[in-house]
């Protein structure tokens, strides 16, 4: 079941750089963060490949209980406090998210792309789109700056409507 799930939507300039995540399965995106993983000196153990082919498989943020219902759906089974762990290391690693609005956790679409990563939410169809944009951080970085604050990272969240549930 290999088909493209992220799409690119937006290249506005070199700085920008944007995927949708979608409800379809991408084999290459778990491949990528596998190598990611390793390449950290991380073992791709199999509770870790699950919890990441489901992130990436449902396309939408899912907590760790919702994680844990899907595999027992497929009669398999993960302990949470586990589920957590992977969750924690995951983020950390950037290879997977924790949504700011939802709490929910998403499978990282920009993986090895420099940047903070973003989101925009759409209110209507949910439908989550990443980004990330070195020239904003570099804004924010300075705004920050002017006020006596070092920023090592940037979390944000932008809520509205998806181009297709604006038409
Ligand atoms: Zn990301
Ligand atoms: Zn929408």
């Amino acid at each position: 079941m290999t088909r493209i799930a992220a799409r690119l939507f937006l290249i506005a300039n070199c700085n920008i750089v944007a995927f949708s995540l979608s409800f379809k399965y991408n084999a290459a995106m778990i491949r990528d963060s596998i190598r990611i993983l390793q390449a950290q000196g991380y073992k791709a153990t199999k509770p870790r490949k699950l919890v990441l082919e489901i992130l990436e498989e449902m396309g939408k943020p899912l907590s760790p209980y919702d994680i844990q219902g899907v595999l027992r759906a497929r009669g398999k089974y993960l302990n949470h406090v586990t589920i957590y762990r992977i969750l924690a290391l995951l983020c950390r690693l950037n290879l997977t998210h924790k949504m700011l609005s939802s709490g929910g956790f998403v499978k990282c679409s920009l993986n090895a792309i420099e940047g903070c990563h973003r989101f925009m939410v759409c209110q209507q169809c949910g439908t989550i789109q990443e980004f990330a944009d070195k020239e904003l951080c570099r804004e924010e970085n300075e705004f920050a700056q002017n006020l006596g604050f070092y920023t090592e990272h940037h979390l944000s969240e932008f809520s509205g409507l998806c181009s297709r549930c604006r038409k």
